[in-house]
Protein backbone atom coordinates (compact mmCIF):
# COMPACT_ATOMS: atom_id res chain seq x y z
CA UNK A 1 0.00 0.00 0.00
CA UNK A 2 1.02 3.74 -0.80
CA UNK A 3 -0.01 5.36 1.92
CA UNK A 4 2.03 3.21 4.68
CA UNK A 5 0.53 5.47 7.87
CA UNK A 6 -2.58 3.94 7.63
CA UNK A 7 -2.93 1.13 10.08
CA UNK A 8 -3.93 -2.02 8.46
CA UNK A 9 -7.47 -3.52 9.29
CA UNK A 10 -8.48 -7.24 10.34
CA UNK A 11 -9.05 -8.62 6.66
CA UNK A 12 -5.00 -7.11 5.85
CA UNK A 13 -4.22 -9.04 9.20
CA UNK A 14 -5.51 -12.21 8.12
CA UNK A 15 -4.04 -12.08 4.52
CA UNK A 16 -0.69 -11.35 5.91
CA UNK A 17 -0.98 -13.96 8.31
CA UNK A 18 -1.93 -16.55 5.83
CA UNK A 19 0.87 -15.37 2.55
CA UNK A 20 3.68 -15.65 5.77
CA UNK A 21 2.10 -19.18 6.67
CA UNK A 22 2.23 -19.90 3.15
CA UNK A 23 -1.64 -20.88 3.28
CA UNK A 24 -2.34 -18.36 0.10
CA UNK A 25 -0.29 -18.11 -2.48
CA UNK A 26 -2.60 -15.50 -4.88
CA UNK A 27 -5.06 -13.53 -2.78
CA UNK A 28 -8.29 -13.43 -4.85
CA UNK A 29 -11.25 -11.90 -3.95
CA UNK A 30 -14.88 -11.23 -5.30
CA UNK A 31 -17.46 -8.81 -5.48
CA UNK A 32 -20.70 -10.69 -6.35
CA UNK A 33 -23.47 -8.85 -6.42
CA UNK A 34 -26.97 -10.12 -7.32
CA UNK A 35 -28.63 -8.38 -10.52
CA UNK A 36 -31.71 -7.70 -8.56
CA UNK A 37 -30.96 -3.89 -8.36
CA UNK A 38 -28.75 -1.14 -9.22
CA UNK A 39 -25.40 -0.66 -6.92
CA UNK A 40 -25.87 1.94 -4.12
CA UNK A 41 -22.79 3.56 -2.14
CA UNK A 42 -22.83 0.56 0.09
CA UNK A 43 -21.95 -1.88 -2.51
CA UNK A 44 -19.06 1.23 -3.67
CA UNK A 45 -17.54 0.27 -0.03
CA UNK A 46 -17.28 -3.33 -1.02
CA UNK A 47 -15.86 -3.15 -4.10
CA UNK A 48 -13.53 -0.71 -2.64
CA UNK A 49 -12.76 -3.30 -0.50
CA UNK A 50 -12.37 -6.16 -2.19
CA UNK A 51 -10.84 -4.20 -5.51
CA UNK A 52 -8.87 -2.85 -3.50
CA UNK A 53 -7.44 -5.91 -1.63
CA UNK A 54 -6.54 -7.48 -4.99
CA UNK A 55 -4.59 -4.73 -6.31
CA UNK A 56 -2.70 -4.09 -3.12
CA UNK A 57 -1.34 -8.05 -2.84
CA UNK A 58 -1.28 -8.09 -6.77
CA UNK A 59 -3.48 -10.53 -6.69
CA UNK A 60 -7.47 -10.40 -8.50
CA UNK A 61 -11.03 -9.76 -7.98
CA UNK A 62 -13.73 -11.23 -9.87
CA UNK A 63 -16.71 -9.71 -10.77
CA UNK A 64 -19.56 -12.31 -10.02
CA UNK A 65 -23.24 -11.78 -10.55
CA UNK A 66 -24.75 -14.01 -8.06
CA UNK A 67 -28.09 -14.71 -10.63
CA UNK A 68 -29.43 -17.78 -8.44
CA UNK A 69 -33.03 -16.38 -8.23
CA UNK A 70 -34.46 -15.42 -11.84
CA UNK A 71 -37.62 -14.02 -9.95
CA UNK A 72 -36.03 -10.83 -9.24
CA UNK A 73 -33.18 -10.32 -11.42
CA UNK A 74 -32.83 -9.24 -14.77
CA UNK A 75 -30.38 -7.86 -17.54
CA UNK A 76 -30.83 -4.44 -17.29
CA UNK A 77 -29.33 -4.74 -13.56
CA UNK A 78 -26.74 -6.65 -14.90
CA UNK A 79 -25.83 -4.44 -17.71
CA UNK A 80 -26.00 -1.25 -14.96
CA UNK A 81 -23.95 -3.00 -12.33
CA UNK A 82 -21.07 -3.51 -15.34
CA UNK A 83 -21.28 0.35 -16.36
CA UNK A 84 -20.94 1.29 -12.19
CA UNK A 85 -17.78 -1.05 -11.46
CA UNK A 86 -16.18 0.17 -14.22
CA UNK A 87 -16.95 3.87 -14.19
CA UNK A 88 -15.28 3.48 -10.38
CA UNK A 89 -12.15 2.65 -12.02
CA UNK A 90 -11.85 -1.25 -11.14
CA UNK A 91 -10.54 -3.84 -13.46
CA UNK A 92 -11.85 -7.58 -12.81
CA UNK A 93 -9.64 -10.42 -13.91
CA UNK A 94 -11.39 -12.61 -16.57
CA UNK A 95 -13.76 -12.80 -17.79
CA UNK A 96 -17.06 -11.80 -15.89
CA UNK A 97 -18.11 -14.53 -13.91
CA UNK A 98 -21.82 -15.95 -13.78
CA UNK A 99 -23.21 -18.25 -11.10
CA UNK A 100 -25.35 -19.54 -13.49
CA UNK A 101 -22.79 -20.86 -15.39
CA UNK A 102 -21.95 -23.03 -12.05
CA UNK A 103 -25.46 -24.88 -12.23
CA UNK A 104 -24.43 -27.96 -13.82
CA UNK A 105 -21.36 -27.96 -11.51
CA UNK A 106 -23.64 -27.86 -8.56
CA UNK A 107 -26.21 -29.88 -9.13
CA UNK A 108 -23.75 -32.67 -9.41
CA UNK A 109 -22.46 -31.49 -6.36
CA UNK A 110 -26.01 -31.69 -4.54
CA UNK A 111 -26.08 -35.44 -6.08
CA UNK A 112 -22.35 -36.00 -3.73
CA UNK A 113 -24.54 -34.86 -1.09
CA UNK A 114 -27.39 -36.91 -1.60
CA UNK A 115 -24.75 -39.97 -2.01
CA UNK A 116 -22.98 -39.45 0.82
CA UNK A 117 -26.01 -39.16 3.29
CA UNK A 118 -25.68 -35.95 3.88
CA UNK A 119 -28.54 -34.33 1.33
CA UNK A 120 -32.24 -35.23 0.93
CA UNK A 121 -35.58 -34.43 -0.91
CA UNK A 122 -37.65 -33.16 1.84
CA UNK A 123 -41.93 -32.76 1.25
CA UNK A 124 -42.40 -30.49 3.99
CA UNK A 125 -44.39 -27.77 3.00
CA UNK A 126 -43.02 -24.05 3.93
CA UNK A 127 -45.38 -23.88 6.76
CA UNK A 128 -44.37 -27.24 8.33
CA UNK A 129 -41.06 -26.67 7.56
CA UNK A 130 -40.77 -23.48 9.54
CA UNK A 131 -42.79 -25.29 12.74
CA UNK A 132 -40.19 -28.25 12.30
CA UNK A 133 -37.42 -26.24 12.42
CA UNK A 134 -37.89 -24.58 15.86
CA UNK A 135 -37.07 -21.55 17.10
CA UNK A 136 -34.17 -20.14 18.68
CA UNK A 137 -34.71 -21.59 22.27
CA UNK A 138 -35.92 -25.08 21.02
CA UNK A 139 -34.51 -27.62 19.08
CA UNK A 140 -35.95 -28.25 16.04
CA UNK A 141 -37.30 -31.75 14.64
CA UNK A 142 -36.25 -34.42 11.93
CA UNK A 143 -38.34 -34.11 8.93
CA UNK A 144 -39.55 -37.39 8.05
CA UNK A 145 -38.16 -37.15 5.06
CA UNK A 146 -35.04 -37.05 6.16
CA UNK A 147 -33.91 -41.12 6.14
CA UNK A 148 -35.46 -41.14 2.81
CA UNK A 149 -32.96 -43.32 0.60
CA UNK A 150 -30.47 -41.55 -1.28
CA UNK A 151 -31.47 -43.14 -4.98
CA UNK A 152 -35.26 -41.93 -4.42
CA UNK A 153 -33.77 -38.41 -3.74
CA UNK A 154 -32.08 -38.23 -6.27
CA UNK A 155 -35.00 -39.63 -8.27
CA UNK A 156 -36.99 -36.72 -6.89
CA UNK A 157 -34.20 -34.47 -7.53
CA UNK A 158 -34.02 -34.95 -11.09
CA UNK A 159 -37.81 -35.00 -11.33
CA UNK A 160 -37.53 -31.39 -9.77
CA UNK A 161 -35.16 -30.35 -12.40
CA UNK A 162 -36.95 -31.04 -14.69
CA UNK A 163 -40.38 -30.01 -14.21
CA UNK A 164 -42.31 -33.01 -13.52
CA UNK A 165 -43.01 -31.59 -9.61
CA UNK A 166 -45.07 -28.85 -8.38
CA UNK A 167 -43.34 -25.36 -6.92
CA UNK A 168 -43.11 -25.99 -3.22
CA UNK A 169 -43.71 -29.18 -3.26
CA UNK A 170 -40.26 -30.47 -2.30
CA UNK A 171 -37.18 -29.13 -1.66
CA UNK A 172 -33.71 -30.42 -1.78
CA UNK A 173 -32.24 -30.08 1.99
CA UNK A 174 -28.65 -30.76 3.72
CA UNK A 175 -28.54 -33.46 6.61
CA UNK A 176 -26.88 -31.45 9.44
CA UNK A 177 -28.31 -31.03 12.61
CA UNK A 178 -31.77 -30.46 13.80
CA UNK A 179 -30.55 -29.30 17.09
CA UNK A 180 -27.71 -27.08 16.37
CA UNK A 181 -27.88 -24.04 17.86
CA UNK A 182 -27.16 -22.22 14.55
CA UNK A 183 -30.66 -22.08 13.29
CA UNK A 184 -28.63 -22.25 9.57
CA UNK A 185 -27.79 -25.53 10.00
CA UNK A 186 -31.14 -26.89 10.74
CA UNK A 187 -31.03 -28.90 7.54
CA UNK A 188 -30.94 -25.72 5.46
CA UNK A 189 -32.11 -25.71 1.83
CA UNK A 190 -30.50 -25.94 -1.18
CA UNK A 191 -32.79 -25.65 -3.78
CA UNK A 192 -36.09 -24.57 -4.31
CA UNK A 193 -38.44 -25.53 -7.38
CA UNK A 194 -39.09 -22.46 -9.42
CA UNK A 195 -40.80 -22.95 -12.44
CA UNK A 196 -39.25 -19.76 -14.27
CA UNK A 197 -36.86 -18.84 -16.72
CA UNK A 198 -33.71 -17.78 -16.36
CA UNK A 199 -32.11 -15.16 -17.94
CA UNK A 200 -29.04 -16.70 -18.82
CA UNK A 201 -29.97 -20.66 -18.73
CA UNK A 202 -33.66 -20.16 -20.17
CA UNK A 203 -36.00 -22.86 -19.47
CA UNK A 204 -33.09 -25.45 -18.63
CA UNK A 205 -33.64 -25.31 -14.86
CA UNK A 206 -36.80 -25.67 -12.97
CA UNK A 207 -34.75 -25.66 -9.68
CA UNK A 208 -32.57 -22.70 -8.47
CA UNK A 209 -29.65 -23.05 -5.64
CA UNK A 210 -30.12 -21.36 -2.48
CA UNK A 211 -27.49 -18.52 -1.44
CA UNK A 212 -25.95 -20.64 0.89
CA UNK A 213 -25.02 -23.67 -1.38
CA UNK A 214 -24.29 -22.24 -4.26
CA UNK A 215 -21.69 -19.01 -2.27
CA UNK A 216 -18.76 -20.98 -1.21
CA UNK A 217 -18.51 -23.09 -4.09
CA UNK A 218 -18.88 -20.43 -6.73
CA UNK A 219 -15.93 -19.22 -4.25
CA UNK A 220 -13.87 -22.29 -4.78
CA UNK A 221 -14.78 -22.78 -8.45
CA UNK A 222 -13.20 -19.67 -8.99
CA UNK A 223 -10.14 -19.90 -6.36
CA UNK A 224 -11.15 -17.21 -4.33
CA UNK A 225 -8.84 -16.95 -1.23
CA UNK A 226 -11.13 -14.45 0.73
CA UNK A 227 -14.46 -14.25 0.29
CA UNK A 228 -15.45 -11.10 1.73
CA UNK A 229 -19.12 -10.36 2.86
CA UNK A 230 -21.15 -8.13 5.04
CA UNK A 231 -22.07 -9.16 8.99
CA UNK A 232 -25.24 -10.67 8.10
CA UNK A 233 -23.56 -13.37 7.02
CA UNK A 234 -21.96 -13.88 10.16
CA UNK A 235 -24.10 -17.01 11.22
CA UNK A 236 -24.33 -18.59 7.78
CA UNK A 237 -20.16 -18.86 7.84
CA UNK A 238 -20.75 -22.13 9.19
CA UNK A 239 -22.71 -23.46 6.73
CA UNK A 240 -20.33 -21.63 4.05
CA UNK A 241 -18.02 -23.86 5.64
CA UNK A 242 -19.70 -27.50 6.01
CA UNK A 243 -20.20 -27.54 2.37
CA UNK A 244 -16.73 -26.33 1.80
CA UNK A 245 -15.59 -28.94 3.72
CA UNK A 246 -18.02 -32.03 2.81
CA UNK A 247 -17.86 -31.42 -0.64
CA UNK A 248 -14.53 -32.45 -2.91
CA UNK A 249 -14.11 -28.68 -4.11
CA UNK A 250 -10.99 -27.97 -6.23
CA UNK A 251 -9.80 -24.91 -3.52
CA UNK A 252 -10.63 -23.84 0.26
CA UNK A 253 -12.05 -20.51 0.35
CA UNK A 254 -13.00 -19.00 3.39
CA UNK A 255 -15.06 -16.47 4.20
CA UNK A 256 -14.75 -12.54 6.80
CA UNK A 257 -17.87 -10.41 7.21
CA UNK A 258 -17.15 -6.73 7.44
CA UNK A 259 -19.67 -3.87 8.66
CA UNK A 260 -22.03 -2.88 5.85
CA UNK A 261 -21.72 0.96 5.11
CA UNK A 262 -24.95 2.75 5.64
CA UNK A 263 -25.22 6.80 5.32
CA UNK A 264 -27.59 8.77 7.40
CA UNK A 265 -30.78 10.95 5.67
CA UNK A 266 -30.73 7.88 2.36
CA UNK A 267 -31.94 4.21 2.59
CA UNK A 268 -28.72 1.13 1.34
CA UNK A 269 -31.29 -1.45 0.54
CA UNK A 270 -31.98 -2.59 -3.04
CA UNK A 271 -35.49 -3.85 -1.86
CA UNK A 272 -36.04 0.18 -0.83
CA UNK A 273 -34.63 1.63 -3.53
CA UNK A 274 -36.29 -0.43 -5.81
CA UNK A 275 -39.51 0.64 -3.87
CA UNK A 276 -38.49 4.38 -4.34
CA UNK A 277 -38.45 3.44 -7.96
CA UNK A 278 -41.60 1.59 -8.61
CA UNK A 279 -43.60 4.04 -6.81
CA UNK A 280 -42.27 6.77 -8.42
CA UNK A 281 -40.77 8.52 -5.70
CA UNK A 282 -38.13 9.43 -7.94
CA UNK A 283 -36.99 9.56 -11.55
CA UNK A 284 -35.23 5.94 -12.05
CA UNK A 285 -32.55 4.55 -10.27
CA UNK A 286 -30.31 6.98 -11.89
CA UNK A 287 -32.63 9.55 -10.11
CA UNK A 288 -29.45 12.44 -8.80
CA UNK A 289 -31.50 11.93 -5.57
CA UNK A 290 -30.30 8.14 -5.45
CA UNK A 291 -27.48 6.76 -3.34
CA UNK A 292 -26.90 4.45 -6.26
CA UNK A 293 -23.87 4.70 -7.95
CA UNK A 294 -25.15 5.72 -11.33
CA UNK A 295 -27.43 8.23 -9.72
CA UNK A 296 -24.38 9.75 -7.88
CA UNK A 297 -22.90 10.05 -10.86
CA UNK A 298 -25.71 11.39 -12.83
CA UNK A 299 -25.67 14.18 -10.02
CA UNK A 300 -22.24 14.60 -10.25
CA UNK A 301 -20.15 13.27 -7.72
CA UNK A 302 -16.49 11.86 -9.20
CA UNK A 303 -15.98 8.06 -9.24
CA UNK A 304 -12.78 9.09 -7.64
CA UNK A 305 -14.68 11.38 -4.42
CA UNK A 306 -16.84 8.02 -4.00
CA UNK A 307 -13.27 5.51 -3.66
CA UNK A 308 -11.83 7.92 -1.80
CA UNK A 309 -15.02 8.39 0.42
CA UNK A 310 -14.82 4.71 0.77
CA UNK A 311 -11.19 3.92 1.52
CA UNK A 312 -11.49 6.99 4.49
CA UNK A 313 -13.99 4.75 6.30
CA UNK A 314 -12.91 1.64 8.60
CA UNK A 315 -13.40 -1.67 7.64
CA UNK A 316 -14.82 -2.74 10.54
CA UNK A 317 -16.19 -5.98 12.66
CA UNK A 318 -19.45 -3.93 13.40
CA UNK A 319 -22.16 -1.96 11.03
CA UNK A 320 -22.35 1.42 11.00
CA UNK A 321 -23.99 4.79 9.95
CA UNK A 322 -21.87 7.21 8.44
CA UNK A 323 -22.73 10.65 8.49
CA UNK A 324 -23.67 12.52 4.67
CA UNK A 325 -22.21 15.30 5.71
CA UNK A 326 -18.58 13.52 5.54
CA UNK A 327 -19.42 11.64 2.42
CA UNK A 328 -20.18 15.37 0.95
CA UNK A 329 -16.94 17.11 2.32
CA UNK A 330 -15.10 14.66 0.06
CA UNK A 331 -17.22 15.12 -3.15
CA UNK A 332 -16.94 18.81 -2.34
CA UNK A 333 -13.07 18.62 -1.39
CA UNK A 334 -12.57 16.48 -4.84
CA UNK A 335 -14.87 19.04 -7.29
CA UNK A 336 -12.99 21.98 -5.65
CA UNK A 337 -9.58 20.49 -6.97
CA UNK A 338 -11.14 19.31 -10.20
CA UNK A 339 -13.86 21.21 -11.46
CA UNK A 340 -13.56 23.91 -14.13
CA UNK A 341 -14.81 27.02 -13.16
CA UNK A 342 -18.28 28.61 -14.70
CA UNK A 343 -20.68 31.75 -14.51
CA UNK A 344 -24.11 30.64 -14.16
CA UNK A 345 -26.75 33.54 -13.36
CA UNK A 346 -29.84 30.90 -12.05
CA UNK A 347 -31.81 34.43 -11.51
CA UNK A 348 -31.45 36.46 -14.17
CA UNK A 349 -31.91 40.33 -14.09
CA UNK A 350 -31.12 42.54 -17.05
CA UNK A 351 -28.50 45.03 -16.79
CA UNK A 352 -27.97 47.75 -19.48
CA UNK A 353 -25.13 49.42 -19.42
CA UNK A 354 -25.48 52.95 -20.79
CA UNK A 355 -21.85 53.89 -21.64
CA UNK A 356 -21.04 50.71 -22.99
CA UNK A 357 -22.46 51.23 -26.35
CA UNK A 358 -24.63 48.46 -27.82
CA UNK A 359 -22.97 46.47 -31.14
CA UNK A 360 -19.45 46.85 -29.21
CA UNK A 361 -17.86 44.47 -27.21
CA UNK A 362 -14.98 42.75 -25.89
CA UNK A 363 -13.70 39.15 -24.80
CA UNK A 364 -12.01 38.62 -21.75
CA UNK A 365 -9.68 35.18 -21.51
CA UNK A 366 -9.93 33.55 -17.89
CA UNK A 367 -8.71 30.16 -16.51
CA UNK A 368 -10.62 27.62 -16.34
CA UNK A 369 -9.31 27.06 -12.83
CA UNK A 370 -7.52 29.43 -10.23
CA UNK A 371 -4.68 27.05 -9.89
CA UNK A 372 -5.35 24.38 -12.22
CA UNK A 373 -3.51 25.52 -15.82
CA UNK A 374 -4.08 22.00 -17.79
CA UNK A 375 -7.54 23.04 -17.40
CA UNK A 376 -7.24 25.47 -19.85
CA UNK A 377 -8.94 28.77 -20.59
CA UNK A 378 -11.89 29.78 -21.69
CA UNK A 379 -13.69 33.29 -22.86
CA UNK A 380 -16.23 35.05 -21.76
CA UNK A 381 -18.19 37.69 -24.00
CA UNK A 382 -18.61 41.24 -22.93
CA UNK A 383 -21.30 43.31 -24.24
CA UNK A 384 -23.93 46.49 -23.52
CA UNK A 385 -26.73 44.47 -21.97
CA UNK A 386 -25.36 41.44 -19.50
CA UNK A 387 -27.51 39.06 -16.80
CA UNK A 388 -26.41 39.55 -13.08
CA UNK A 389 -28.23 37.50 -10.15
CA UNK A 390 -31.64 39.15 -8.70
CA UNK A 391 -29.76 38.30 -5.77
CA UNK A 392 -27.20 40.10 -5.85
CA UNK A 393 -29.02 43.84 -6.52
CA UNK A 394 -30.65 45.75 -3.99
CA UNK A 395 -32.46 49.04 -3.87
CA UNK A 396 -31.95 49.66 -0.04
CA UNK A 397 -29.12 51.85 0.10
CA UNK A 398 -28.74 51.67 4.22
CA UNK A 399 -27.07 48.01 3.54
CA UNK A 400 -23.98 47.97 5.01
CA UNK A 401 -21.41 47.06 2.45
CA UNK A 402 -20.16 44.65 5.08
CA UNK A 403 -23.29 43.14 5.10
CA UNK A 404 -24.22 42.95 1.65
CA UNK A 405 -21.13 42.51 -0.56
CA UNK A 406 -23.46 42.96 -4.46
CA UNK A 407 -24.64 45.55 -6.23
CA UNK A 408 -26.49 48.69 -4.47
CA UNK A 409 -28.10 51.04 -6.55
CA UNK A 410 -26.03 54.13 -6.57
CA UNK A 411 -22.84 51.82 -5.73
CA UNK A 412 -20.05 49.75 -7.22
CA UNK A 413 -19.61 46.16 -7.35
CA UNK A 414 -17.10 44.46 -9.81
CA UNK A 415 -18.09 41.70 -11.95
CA UNK A 416 -15.82 38.72 -11.96
CA UNK A 417 -13.32 39.14 -14.43
CA UNK A 418 -14.44 42.40 -15.90
CA UNK A 419 -15.65 45.66 -14.93
CA UNK A 420 -16.64 47.73 -11.70
CA UNK A 421 -19.91 48.43 -12.45
CA UNK A 422 -22.31 51.11 -11.33
CA UNK A 423 -26.23 50.89 -10.62
CA UNK A 424 -27.95 54.12 -11.71
CA UNK A 425 -31.07 53.55 -12.35
CA UNK A 426 -33.83 50.93 -11.61
CA UNK A 427 -36.80 50.36 -14.41
CA UNK A 428 -39.77 48.17 -12.87
CA UNK A 429 -43.27 46.78 -15.10
CA UNK A 430 -46.71 48.43 -13.92
CA UNK A 431 -46.90 45.64 -10.64
CA UNK A 432 -43.20 47.39 -9.43
CA UNK A 433 -41.61 44.31 -10.57
CA UNK A 434 -37.75 45.35 -11.33
CA UNK A 435 -37.29 44.40 -14.83
CA UNK A 436 -33.99 46.40 -15.82
CA UNK A 437 -31.31 48.31 -14.28
CA UNK A 438 -29.53 50.88 -15.94
CA UNK A 439 -26.21 50.90 -14.93
CA UNK A 440 -22.44 52.43 -15.94
CA UNK A 441 -19.07 50.81 -16.49
CA UNK A 442 -16.09 52.25 -15.02
CA UNK A 443 -13.35 52.47 -17.65
CA UNK A 444 -10.02 50.66 -17.60
CA UNK A 445 -11.26 48.27 -14.54
CA UNK A 446 -10.81 45.06 -16.21
CA UNK A 447 -8.03 43.46 -14.27
CA UNK A 448 -6.94 46.47 -12.72
CA UNK A 449 -7.91 48.40 -9.40
CA UNK A 450 -10.58 51.31 -8.86
CA UNK A 451 -9.68 54.52 -9.60
CA UNK A 452 -9.01 56.71 -6.74
CA UNK A 453 -12.59 57.07 -4.77
CA UNK A 454 -14.53 54.05 -6.11
CA UNK A 455 -14.70 51.36 -3.76
CA UNK A 456 -16.35 47.73 -5.17
CA UNK A 457 -18.81 46.27 -2.53
CA UNK A 458 -17.58 43.22 -3.88
CA UNK A 459 -17.66 40.66 -6.36
CA UNK A 460 -20.22 39.16 -8.64
CA UNK A 461 -21.26 36.59 -11.83
CA UNK A 462 -22.40 38.03 -14.70
CA UNK A 463 -22.89 36.60 -18.19
CA UNK A 464 -23.60 38.49 -21.67
CA UNK A 465 -27.31 38.78 -22.45
CA UNK A 466 -26.74 38.04 -26.30
CA UNK A 467 -24.29 35.61 -25.60
CA UNK A 468 -25.22 33.51 -23.05
CA UNK A 469 -26.90 29.77 -23.58
CA UNK A 470 -30.12 29.48 -21.88
CA UNK A 471 -30.41 26.68 -19.51
CA UNK A 472 -32.44 24.65 -16.52
CA UNK A 473 -30.80 23.97 -13.67
CA UNK A 474 -31.86 21.63 -10.92
CA UNK A 475 -31.49 21.75 -7.11
CA UNK A 476 -31.22 18.53 -5.24
CA UNK A 477 -32.44 18.31 -1.28
CA UNK A 478 -31.49 15.27 0.64
CA UNK A 479 -34.04 12.68 -0.43
CA UNK A 480 -35.39 12.40 3.54
CA UNK A 481 -35.83 14.62 6.27
CA UNK A 482 -34.62 12.27 8.80
CA UNK A 483 -31.60 10.85 9.83
CA UNK A 484 -32.56 7.50 10.09
CA UNK A 485 -35.69 7.15 7.52
CA UNK A 486 -35.97 3.49 7.74
CA UNK A 487 -35.44 3.21 11.48
CA UNK A 488 -38.85 3.03 12.86
CA UNK A 489 -42.07 1.47 12.41
CA UNK A 490 -43.77 3.38 10.28
CA UNK A 491 -42.68 3.38 6.19
CA UNK A 492 -39.50 4.86 5.60
CA UNK A 493 -41.61 6.83 2.68
CA UNK A 494 -43.66 8.63 5.11
CA UNK A 495 -40.00 10.73 5.41
CA UNK A 496 -39.49 11.86 2.17
CA UNK A 497 -38.31 14.91 1.65
CA UNK A 498 -41.34 16.83 -0.25
CA UNK A 499 -39.08 19.59 -1.14
CA UNK A 500 -35.64 17.17 -2.26
CA UNK A 501 -36.11 19.24 -5.99
CA UNK A 502 -36.33 22.22 -7.33
CA UNK A 503 -36.01 23.53 -11.13
CA UNK A 504 -35.57 26.70 -12.32
CA UNK A 505 -35.63 27.31 -16.01
CA UNK A 506 -34.58 30.51 -17.35
CA UNK A 507 -31.24 30.62 -16.14
CA UNK A 508 -28.70 32.24 -18.22
CA UNK A 509 -24.96 30.10 -18.29
CA UNK A 510 -22.09 31.42 -20.45
CA UNK A 511 -21.75 30.78 -23.74
CA UNK A 512 -19.27 27.95 -23.63
CA UNK A 513 -21.16 26.29 -21.41
CA UNK A 514 -23.90 24.83 -23.96
CA UNK A 515 -21.00 22.51 -25.15
CA UNK A 516 -20.70 21.00 -21.84
CA UNK A 517 -20.93 17.07 -21.71
CA UNK A 518 -22.58 15.10 -19.10
CA UNK A 519 -19.96 14.13 -16.44
CA UNK A 520 -18.27 16.99 -16.73
CA UNK A 521 -17.97 19.07 -13.65
CA UNK A 522 -18.32 22.46 -13.46
CA UNK A 523 -18.07 25.42 -10.31
CA UNK A 524 -20.92 28.09 -10.93
CA UNK A 525 -19.05 30.69 -9.55
CA UNK A 526 -20.68 31.56 -6.16
CA UNK A 527 -23.37 29.09 -6.87
CA UNK A 528 -22.18 25.47 -6.30
CA UNK A 529 -20.79 22.02 -8.15
CA UNK A 530 -22.85 21.14 -10.87
CA UNK A 531 -22.46 18.53 -13.87
CA UNK A 532 -24.78 18.97 -17.10
CA UNK A 533 -27.54 16.68 -17.15
CA UNK A 534 -27.34 13.02 -19.06
CA UNK A 535 -30.70 11.85 -19.35
CA UNK A 536 -32.01 15.77 -21.15
CA UNK A 537 -31.33 16.44 -24.43
CA UNK A 538 -32.03 20.27 -23.24
CA UNK A 539 -28.94 22.41 -21.50
CA UNK A 540 -29.89 21.33 -18.30
CA UNK A 541 -27.62 20.71 -15.07
CA UNK A 542 -27.85 19.30 -12.05
CA UNK A 543 -26.45 20.62 -8.62
CA UNK A 544 -24.19 18.56 -7.53
CA UNK A 545 -23.66 20.19 -3.92
CA UNK A 546 -23.41 23.59 -2.79
CA UNK A 547 -20.55 25.40 -2.25
CA UNK A 548 -20.43 25.14 1.41
CA UNK A 549 -22.35 23.17 3.97
CA UNK A 550 -25.58 24.78 4.89
CA UNK A 551 -27.99 21.64 5.34
CA UNK A 552 -29.39 21.89 8.50
CA UNK A 553 -31.34 19.31 10.19
P1 LIG B 1 -29.11 -4.96 -0.43
O1 LIG B 1 -29.41 -5.11 1.02
O2 LIG B 1 -28.97 -3.54 -0.85
O3 LIG B 1 -30.01 -5.73 -1.32
P2 LIG B 1 -27.28 -7.07 -0.77
O4 LIG B 1 -26.29 -7.45 0.22
O5 LIG B 1 -28.43 -7.96 -0.84
O6 LIG B 1 -27.66 -5.56 -0.56
P3 LIG B 1 -25.77 -7.95 -2.99
O7 LIG B 1 -26.00 -7.71 -4.43
O8 LIG B 1 -25.94 -9.32 -2.48
O9 LIG B 1 -26.72 -6.95 -2.22
O10 LIG B 1 -24.37 -7.35 -2.56
C1 LIG B 1 -23.16 -7.60 -3.21
C2 LIG B 1 -22.05 -7.42 -2.22
O11 LIG B 1 -22.09 -6.10 -1.70
C3 LIG B 1 -22.18 -8.36 -1.05
O12 LIG B 1 -20.91 -8.90 -0.77
C4 LIG B 1 -22.67 -7.48 0.04
O13 LIG B 1 -22.23 -7.96 1.29
C5 LIG B 1 -22.07 -6.13 -0.30
N1 LIG B 1 -22.86 -5.04 0.25
C6 LIG B 1 -24.18 -4.81 0.06
N2 LIG B 1 -24.59 -3.75 0.75
C7 LIG B 1 -23.51 -3.26 1.41
C8 LIG B 1 -23.28 -2.16 2.29
N3 LIG B 1 -24.27 -1.36 2.66
N4 LIG B 1 -22.03 -1.98 2.76
C9 LIG B 1 -21.03 -2.79 2.40
N5 LIG B 1 -21.17 -3.83 1.57
C10 LIG B 1 -22.39 -4.09 1.08
MG1 LIG C 1 -27.34 -10.16 -0.91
Amino acid sequence: MTDTEKPINFIQQVINADLEAGAVDRVITRFPPEPNGYLHIGHAKSICVNFGLAEQYGGGCNLRFDDTNPEKEDEEYVNAIIEDVRWLGFKWQGDICYASNYFDQLYSWAQYLINKNLAYVCELNAEDMRAYRGTLTEAGKNSPFRERPAAESLALLEQMKTGEIDEGRMTLRAKIDMASANINMRDPVMYRIKKMPHQRTGDTWNIYPSYDFAHGQEDSIEGVSHSICTLEFAANRPLYEWFVGNLPLPSQPRQYEFGRLNLNYTVTSKRKLKQLVDEQHVEGWDDPRMPTISGLRRRGVSAAAIREFCDSLAVAKTDGVVDMAQFEHFIRDDLNSNARRAMCVINPLLVTLSNYPAGTGEEFVVPGHPNRDDLGERSLSFAHQIYIDRNDFSEDTTLSRKKFKRLVIGDYVRLRSAYIIRADEVITDASGNITEIIGSIVPDTVGADAPEGIKARGVIHWVSAADSADCTVKIYGRLFIKAAPDAGEESFLEHINPQSLQVITGCKAERGLAAAVAGDHYQFEREGYFTRDSKSSDLVFNCTIGLRDNWKA
